[in-house]
């Protein structure tokens, strides 16, 4: 596992790209800025690892593009030591940018060969997750809620009724709603049945599919 002064300074670019993208806060783009994101992905892939986009990582799923993964942890406002649930744990990449923002990160994954490949590298990396599980995300984490937000990284038909009541009073949801394209959504919570809706335009994602495998 090498990180060097190239890839370093190749990272520095991509901020630069998320800020004109729209990007703004510091610790977001710090996190970016530090954690190696061609470690997470397939050699076959490196020299593609500091461009915005998207690309396939094990079990037919992918590693979201950089500037997905600081659009949503934006949304999540993550104060330190904040309770947040990822579904979607796939190569660990959002998980580290979850870590580095100093919360404490319990992630669902439902592929067993990703689940047991990431549970391995994010502690060599130096990334503790609270709880990594192998499970089903439309059920949220229950014995852990409530949580002070939720993060969903893969696509959902509908939005899992489980995961809007897991959030504490004034938590914050971010999921990506639809079939073939979702609309980025956020749900706040503002009181036992009452919640705040915003939505942020079209991303693409592999789909939020029910069951583990
Ligand atoms: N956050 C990841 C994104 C991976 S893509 C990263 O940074 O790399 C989405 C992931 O969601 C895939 O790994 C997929 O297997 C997983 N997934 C799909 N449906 C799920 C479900 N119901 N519960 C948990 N994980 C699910």
């Amino acid at each position: 596992m090498k990180d060097t002064f190239k890839h370093k300074g190749m990272r520095q670019q991509l901020v630069t790209v998320l800020v004109t993208k729209g990007i703004k806060n510091e610790k977001v783009l710090r996190a970016i800025a530090k954690i190696p994101r061609h470690l997470f992905m397939d050699s076959s892939f490196l020299d593609h690892a500091y461009q915005d986009k998207a690309f396939p990582i094990a079990a037919d799923q992918t590693i979201s593009q950089p500037y997905t993964v600081a659009f949503q942890t934006e949304l999540l406002q993550v104060k330190k030591d904040d309770k947040v649930l990822e579904i979607g744990t796939g190569s660990g990449y959002q998980t580290a940018v979850l870590c580095e923002l100093g919360a404490k990160v319990f992630s669902i994954e439902r592929q067993q060969e990703l689940f047991k490949k990431t549970s391995k590298f994010l502690p060599q990396l130096g990334y503790r997750a609270k709880k990594l599980i192998f499970g089903d995300g439309y059920k949220g984490l229950k014995e852990e809620a409530p949580f002070d937000s939720i993060i969903v990284t893969a696509g959902a038909p509908f939005v899992p009724k489980p995961l809007l009541s897991q959030l504490k009073i004034g938590g914050r949801l971010v999921i990506p709603v639809g079939e073939d394209v979702q609309i980025m959504t956020l749900f706040i919570r503002n009181g036992a049945k009452e919640f705040e809706q915003h939505e942020f335009g079209e991303f693409r994602f592999v789909p939020l599919l029910e069951d583990k495998n």
